[in-house]
């Protein structure tokens, strides 16, 4: 349970004074949740001086200025395009306020002729005269206070003002509590830190624009504290597995053999390497938990295989998880071939197999005949019973949280487990994402691979690319064309794919498919599997195809407005199209004009196909976020650390996270205590949960 301690910071926003449910609601929408520590998460990027208070005849135009004004005459306008005017004025001169489409009572009523006001706002010049379009707060004397001369600026969405984040803002410091310190005291002495509650302060109350950096040790401190609650998290669940111990897995290597002998090709070094790793912590007595990455392509399925049929040989199970049917499927569909020789019996596991064969599959994993089973999320549900589970292959695609993944290892009799991604991650990343975890790394796809030829073109040309692609297809091509993300909308997605297919089916008629996320499986299947046959030959997609669909025979890919597309998924989808050994063309068509980033972005696919380079490249360009095709990638999102300024802080928080747990593992000790509050701080929850296991 979250300590009692923190309660106020989790409490709802409605509970400050001025925000009613219209507040909450945009608040949510802005912050992303609707409670105190939300809003206290929202960083400020900006402060205005407010505090140049010049007389009108000094006032310089294009300043932000507060001004002490009476209010002289009021000007309604004579049709609707014209503004409402009010002239205003001190000892020294005269001004204009301007206001366009606002209500003229609200203006009669908060700038009466006569009354004396503070207004504040950018002053203008026109036609030699002074002007304040919209003045950013118009005040009764008596309501200005020395702390409005600064003002924080802070990211907003339409009917939230700055106005009212600075009203807010202050409200929600005053609830945050005393908090024991969880820093270790000597390296925050060393940091020249201050105390989280000083340094949340410090972070919403900016002097000058120097305290916005993400240097600053406020900001430090609060980066520092986000970060070690990931690591720690991370190390707890880590630790929760090593401490289970493992099995010693040591098969005879008779069923590898076997299958090596079948495969049409050598192991490359890479698979080799790997594979030695992989087995190094079968063997060994503890827990295995490693991840395995690997470009698209650079074979990660026949060496999950290899590593399953280790477990096999010791008269274990294995299973595979993948994200979707359509992955599941997939690699049943490799694995399958290969065990039958064996002997072996496979099975897919699925949310959509029902009924008595749903039972038939059960009852076989309970009793062991099923050797490896490949499935969705529906293998960790309750009511699936392994015999002897002894190895879990995650092919997760990031679709996965750490608790899933060990979710399925639970499941097992010891279980080792294996995360495969595609993704290639920057170091950095991978240690915010999976902590400490083993990490083997396929770093060359096999020989023999053509090159993609990818080309860069505007959506101008997209006539000439049908023409063009009418040739191919004439010529027995299959080709996969993929349509525009808009913003992460599926909506909206649909709507371009469809448009386009009806497009392209007036040319291509009954040989072009739809395939897209919110089909049923059944029919994404039917598609699919027409596509494989032949008997489309062009297939229109969102996204959806991204996740891994393997027809060796498509090598032509058309991605429209590809520069809507994060690189890591450019280079996955351009993977789908070099599964085989015919040369590939991959075309990538923009929106013009582009910018120098978006020209550059393309360029950098044009030039690499090496998904670290991209990665890494793309990582430059567009910073950390993004680079995984943001939120859906299940990354964590940091929301006080910035990866490209705090990468020193993730590594102390790692080390200190590593030391924490060796001395005080069960979090006891006063700081361990403190550390508690830190975890469900920045809700984790589910990791100190796992002490009372
Ligand atoms: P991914 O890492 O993307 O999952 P796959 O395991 O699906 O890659 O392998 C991609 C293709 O490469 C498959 O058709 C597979 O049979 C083939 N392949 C795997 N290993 C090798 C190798 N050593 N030499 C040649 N082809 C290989
Ligand atoms: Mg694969």
């Amino acid at each position: 349970m979250r300590p009692e301690i923190l309660y106020p910071l989790f409490a709802d926003v409605v509970t400050l004074g001025g925000v009613g449910e219209k507040a909450r609601k945009l608040l949510c929408n802005l912050l992303g949740g609707s409670r105190i520590i939300d809003l206290l998460w929202h960083l400020p990027t900006g402060i205005i001086d407010r505090a140049y208070m010049p007389k009108l005849n000094e006032a310089v135009p294009g300043r932000i200025c507060t001004l002490r004004v009476q209010v002289v005459e009021h000007m309604a306008p004579r049709n609707k395009r014209q503004p409402y005017r009010v002239i205003v004025a001190d000892e020294t001169g005269q001004a204009e306020l301007i206001f366009f489409k606002v209500y003229a009572d609200s203006i009669q009523k908060n700038l009466p002729v006569g009354a004396w006001r503070i207004i504040s706002g950018k002053l203008e010049s026109f036609n030699g005269n002074k002007q304040m379009a919209h003045p950013d707060f118009i005040l009764k004397p008596e309501q200005f206070a020395e702390d409005m001369k600064k003002e924080t600026v802070y990211p907003l969405t339409a009917g939230i003002t700055n106005r009212m984040l600075n009203k807010f803002m202050p409200q929600a410091l005053a609830k945050v509590p005393g908090l024991p310190e969880w820093l270790n005291g000597e390296f925050l002495r060393q940091q020249d830190w201050p105390g989280f509650k000083d340094a949340l302060k410090a972070v919403h109350h900016p002097q000058q624009e120097i305290d916005l950096q993400p240097w600053t040790p406020a900001r430090c401190r609060l980066a520092y504290d986000e970060l070690l609650a990931n690591q720690l998290a991370l190390g707890i669940v880590r630790q929760k597995v090593k401490k289970q111990s493992g099995r010693t897995l040591c098969g005879d290597g008779r069923l590898r053999q076997k299958v090596l002998q079948t495969l049409p090709f050598q192991l490359t070094d890479a698979q080799q390497k790997v594979l030695r790793e992989i087995y190094a912590d079968q063997a060994s007595p503890f827990r295995m938990l490693r991840l395995l990455q690997g470009d698209v392509g650079s074979g990660k399925t026949i060496v999950a295989l290899l590593a399953m049929l280790n477990a096999v040989e010791c008269g274990a199970q294995a299973a595979m998880m993948a994200p979707t049917e359509i992955l599941a499927k997939q690699h049943l569909e490799t694995i399958a071939p290969l065990l039958e020789p064996l002997g072996l019996r496979a099975e897919l596991l699925t949310g959509r197999i029902k009924g008595k064969n749903r039972e038939k599959i059960l009852t076989s994993l309970e009793n062991g005949e099923i050797s490896i089973v490949v499935g969705t999320h529906a293998l960790f549900q309750e009511n699936v019973v392994f015999h002897d589970l002894a190895l879990a292959v995650v092919d997760e695609q990031h679709r996965f949280g750490v608790h899933q993944r060990l979710g399925l290892s639970e499941k097992g009799n010891r279980a080792d487990v294996l995360v495969m991604t595609a993704t290639p991650i920057p170091r950095t990343l991978v240690l915010t994402a999976y902590g400490d975890m083993e990490y083997s790394k396929i770093d060359r796809v096999p020989e023999g691979r053509q090159p993609t030829d990818t080309r860069v073109a505007p959506l101008e040309k997209t006539a000439d690319v049908i023409r063009g692609l009418k040739r191919k297809l004439a010529d027995g091509a299959r080709a996969y064309w993929v349509c525009p993300l808009v913003e992460e909308s599926e909506k909206l997605d649909l709507a371009a794919a469809e448009e386009r297919f009806a497009g392209l089916q007036k040319v291509f008629g009954d040989k072009v498919g739809l395939i897209h996320g919110k089909m049923k499986e059944k029919d994404k299947d039917a598609v699919m599997e027409r596509f494989k046959k032949g008997e489309l030959s062009l297939l229109v997609a969102t996204t959806v195809i991204e996740v891994g669909v393997n027809v060796p025979e498509a090598t032509i890919m058309i991605v429209e407005h590809a520069e809507r597309f994060g690189l890591a998924q450019l280079h996955q989808l351009r993977g789908r199209i070099k599964r085989g050994c015919a040369p590939s063309v991959c075309l990538l068509l923009y929106a013009s004009p582009l910018s120098e980033t978006g020209k550059e972005r393309l360029n950098i696919m044009k030039h690499s196909e090496d998904g670290f380079e991209i990665a890494e490249k793309d990582l430059e360009l567009r910073g950390g976020g993004e680079i995984l095709g943001t939120r859906q990638s299940g990354f964590t999102m940091f929301r006080l650390a910035d990866m490209s300024v705090h990468k020193n802080l993730l590594h102390i928080a790692n080390q200190d996270a590593k030391m924490i747990l060796e001395t005080d593992p069960e979090l006891k000790s006063a700081r361990g205590q403190a550390l508690r509050v830190l975890l469900y701080l920045f809700e984790k929850d589910d990791s100190v949960k796992t002490y009372k296991a």
